[in-house]
């Protein structure tokens, strides 16, 4: 086993949030985390629970190890799995004039010369 870490956490966990199998050591009021060996459900590669996820695990209240290895977990990701990606698409803002009023606008795409733009006051009342 390479790189295994023992690690105490600082903080009290409720006893409810712990999973039943996880190798964990109560010393007084902290517990003993220590890194972990996995088999992927998928892929059949060992892989490591780290210290960190365990923590994390804990603190979310997960009653289960995880069964797959990153890999695995972020192709399933990107496959759209669980829809709950919470990924913040940035809109990138654009310097346009309004060919409306003529003031400076702020457009959330490329502008273009076949198409004019207008400020958000023009737009609405255009369409008013
Ligand atoms: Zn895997
Ligand atoms: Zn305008």
């Amino acid at each position: 086993m390479r790189g295994a870490r023992t690690f105490i956490l600082a903080v009290k966990i409720p006893e409810q949030f712990f999973m039943p199998n996880a190798d964990l050591r109560k010393e007084r009021d902290f517990y003993m985390f220590q890194d972990k060996t996995l088999v992927c459900k998928d892929c059949g590669n060992d892989f490591i629970f780290t210290v960190g996820e365990q923590e994390f695990y804990a603190e979310k209240g997960f009653q289960n190890e995880p069964a797959r290895c990153k890999d695995c977990r972020n192709s399933r990701k990107n496959a759209g799995g669980n829809g709950r990606t919470g990924m913040k698409r940035e809109v990138v803002m654009h310097e346009a004039v309004c060919a409306e009023c003529g003031r400076e606008t702020q457009i959330p795409f490329k502008p273009t010369n076949t198409r004019p733009v207008y400020c958000k006051e023009c737009f609405d009342a255009r369409r008013a």
